[in-house]
């Protein structure tokens, strides 16, 4: 084997210590890093113009919501555009979130494009100068970073090749991000369109996230300093038979990351990937109530199901605000005690039980 050196030390334990500290017992992530067009779709549902004021406000909303939010939510992934914004007191998005405890992130994939030759598959672009980018966030006040890969579930998919490059390509990522101090999050995502059942998205799950770490291995990634962040093995969203019960989901999704991921990860932050804000909540309330070895918090990192209620009751108007930060608390809470196996159901809001699947979903 060739020769390889592991991070300075005092890398490592900043790394680790963003990464215990977005895993504090019963916190989570809220995913607010939707680009600039797909917030733009989430505005048009509820008649609202994707303007760049409109988009700065709604993050202002996000990010002011009573001093409650501290204690469900560590961390918040940004976009580019929102690192750069400010409240309406003039301070930095960033500046705003640390001062109330919050870690700031940053999504800093660019997007993905088509593997070609394959049945529609993709990879995640964005590794040119990303070490560069990453030190320029570390200096904005963002601490960690996501990057996410989709996979697809198909007769042949995903294909060897998919697998192998999405793996890689992950692994470069949470290279660069580590030797900027960034703690990057992992994201393979397995979508979940398709007619599937429960038992081929779990063997989906756990071929890709081998792969997954295989390649964080040989790219000599500090497995401390990281977070994953999966989809839940769930039946595909057009599946006929019935529906897998939240006893089960939690028995292959603990499973499945049981085969795959090792101890030394201190967290996984699920995705809710189309799940109603409910469903997630009580799946999440499932997973850590499965009594299985659990080596790892498993917590959220939620953007659709955290946001739906929220953008449902705002609509845009500045004097629902409120409303909508109160939607937010809600939701937060709920999955504040999912993180931690209490979460006894009916915290219901104004999207609570809405049908938030988006087909091909990009973010
Ligand atoms: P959803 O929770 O809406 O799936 O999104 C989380 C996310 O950040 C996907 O990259």
């Amino acid at each position: 084997m060739a020769k390889f050196n592991y991070l300075p030390v005092d890398v490592q334990e900043e790394l680790r210590n963003t990464a215990n500290a977005i895993v504090a017992p019963g916190k989570g992530i809220l995913a607010a890093d939707e680009s600039t067009a797909t917030i733009g779709k989430r505005f048009s549902d509820i008649g609202v113009a994707n303007e760049e004021e409109t988009r700065r406000a709604y993050r202002d909303l996000l990010f002011s919501a009573p001093a409650e939010l501290n204690s469900y939510i560590s961390g918040v992934i940004l976009f580019d555009e929102t690192v750069y914004h400010k409240d309406a007191a003039g301070t930095p998005f960033p500046e705003v979130l640390k001062k109330r405890g919050i870690i700031p992130g940053i999504k800093v994939d660019t997007g993905v494009v088509t593997l070609q030759g394959t049945n529609g598959e993709s990879t995640t672009q964005g590794l040119d100068n990303l070490t560069k980018r990453c030190q320029a966030y570390y200096d904005a006040g963002c601490r960690f970073a996501k990057w996410r890969c989709v996979l697809k579930i198909g007769a042949d998919e995903p294909s060897a090749v998919a697998i192998l490059e999405n793996a890689n390509v992950l692994a470069r990522y949470a290279s660069c991000c580590q030797q900027a101090r960034i703690v990057p999050i992992v994201e393979p995502e397995v979508l979940p369109d398709g007619p599937h059942d429960l038992e081929r998205c779990q063997k989906v799950t756990e071929t890709v996230l081998a792969a997954v770490y295989k390649a964080l291995s040989d790219h000599h990634v500090y497995l401390e300093g990281t977070l994953l962040k999966p989809n839940m093995v769930t039946a595909g969203q057009s599946f006929a038979g019935t529906k897998p019960t939240p006893a089960e989901v939690a028995r292959a999704t603990v499973t499945a990351l049981q085969r795959t991921v090792p101890a030394a990860v201190p967290g996984v932050v699920f995705l809710s990937g189309g799940q109603t804000e409910e469903e997630a909540s009580v799946n999440l309330n499932a997973i850590n109530q499965y009594p299985g070895k659990k080596p790892w918090v498993l917590s959220f990192s939620y953007g659709r199901a955290l946001q739906a209620s929220v953008l449902k009751a705002w609509q845009g108007k500045a004097d629902l605000v409120a409303a909508g930060q109160k939607e937010l608390l809600n939701r937060a809470k709920a999955n504040s005690l999912a993180s931690v196996g209490q979460y006894t159901g009916g915290i219901v809001g104004a999207a609570a039980g809405a049908d938030l699947f988006v087909k091909d979903h990009a973010y």
